[in-house]
């Protein structure tokens, strides 16, 4: 399939009636990637069963590994879900913005967009670009991140180009991605409480200052033990990995030093900012990556992606990073880290 490629900075005239044709091509059935404010999502039509299934195609997904369907104002919700007074108070606070919340769903979201589930995953990217696809498109659309299943989620136009080119439609590319990491993700119980399934941008303290009751469900920071059902069908698969094996180090900069100093071979350390000089000393054949100040987290998730996939062109024997803290924002880093590093933590 022939791509083709647009320019959406700056959202100007010229780049507006692009976005027209991309709407036509969502609403024909076709597929069609577009940036978010999190990472780039791969979308299509949500109500069309046949449009959903050539996601999972261009993907590589496994059909019970459920899609996001992303629509433009928060009270759309209620067109395909069935929707709460947690809804109301979630979306007024984070509503549009990085947050994904699972509801259960109407007949007109098919069960192919669902993976067989009674539920519907929603959210209201907060992105120009994404806001005005949606719009023009008039339909929901639903999109997972635009990278084949496994690899790391595309912050940058050039990481979709890699995965996605000659299995889309069209690439709409709108630059590096601000937040660089998945949406937030939670489950409003019975009860109106919330369980957290993905961490994101949206931290769980955010959420109970807004909603007292904030459960943070298992599999965001262990591995799931065998037979175990996950509350997130994701949650199960191996992601965000590149080729070579990547460890997690925890420990103080002296011991990550003298850890770093006695290994061999081709390595890349993504290290934060402040270790950069020490270790480059230590180990002046390895290859550094800043991972951003050891404090700004915001900058960490803003680049874990992007290096990942850089690294993964060197084609290195073994990646190192630093074990995140799991408070805040260091919540989603640890998560999507203990999952690129096959949950290998080395305790220094
Ligand atoms: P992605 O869009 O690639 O970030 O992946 C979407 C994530 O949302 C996956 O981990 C899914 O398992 C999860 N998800 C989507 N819909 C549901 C749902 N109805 N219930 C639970 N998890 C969901
Ligand atoms: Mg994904």
């Amino acid at each position: 399939m022939e791509t083709e490629i647009i320019r959406a900075i700056p959202l100007d005239a010229r780049a507006d009636a692009d976005l027209v044709r991309a709407a036509k091509v969502i609403r024909d059935g076709g597929l069609v990637v577009f940036p978010t404010e999190t990472v780039y999502g791969l979308g299509a039509d949500a109500t069309s069963a046949p449009a959903a299934a050539k996601i999972y195609a261009a993907k590589g997904r496994p059909s019970d590994n459920p899609l996001i369907i992303h629509i433009a104002k928060p009270e759309d919700a209620a067109l395909y879900t069935y929707t709460t007074p947690t809804y109301e108070k979630l979306a007024r606070a984070f509503m549009p913005g990085p947050l994904t919340v699972i509801l259960p769903s109407r007949e007109n979201i098919p069960k192919t967009t669902r993976g067989g589930l009674d539920t519907v995953a929603v959210r209201c990217p907060s992105h120009p670009v994404a806001h005005r696809l949606i719009e023009l498109s008039g339909v929901p659309i639903a999109a997972p991140s635009a990278n084949l299943s496994g690899s790391p989620s595309p912050t940058s136009a050039a990481h979709v180009i890699d995965d996605m080119r000659g299995r889309v439609d069209m690439i709409i590319d709108g630059g590096p991605s601000e937040f660089g990491l998945e949406s937030t993700i939670v489950k409003i119980e019975d009860d109106g409480s919330l369980t957290l399934l993905r961490p994101g941008r949206i931290t769980p303290e955010e959420l109970s200052a807004v909603i007292p009751t904030v459960r943070i469900a298992g599999a965001v920071t262990e591995q799931l033990k065998d037979g175990e059902v996950a509350l997130s069908p994701g949650m199960k698969y191996r992601h965000y990995a590149p080729k070579c094996p990547v460890f997690l180090l925890d420990g103080k900069t002296d011991a990550v030093r003298e850890y770093l100093k006695a290994r061999e071979g081709h390595i890349a350390v993504i290290a934060y900012s402040e270790d950069i000089t020490a270790l480059r000393t230590a180990c002046p054949d390895a290859d550094l990556y800043d991972f951003g100040a050891r404090a700004d987290e915001l900058s960490q998730a803003h680049r874990l992606f992007y290096l990942l996939r850089e690294a993964d062109k060197k084609n290195y024997d073994t990646i190192y990073a630093p074990l995140p803290p799991t408070d805040g924002v260091g919540l989603a880093l640890y998560n999507r880290m203990i999952r690129a590093a096959a949950h290998q933590i080395v305790k220094l």
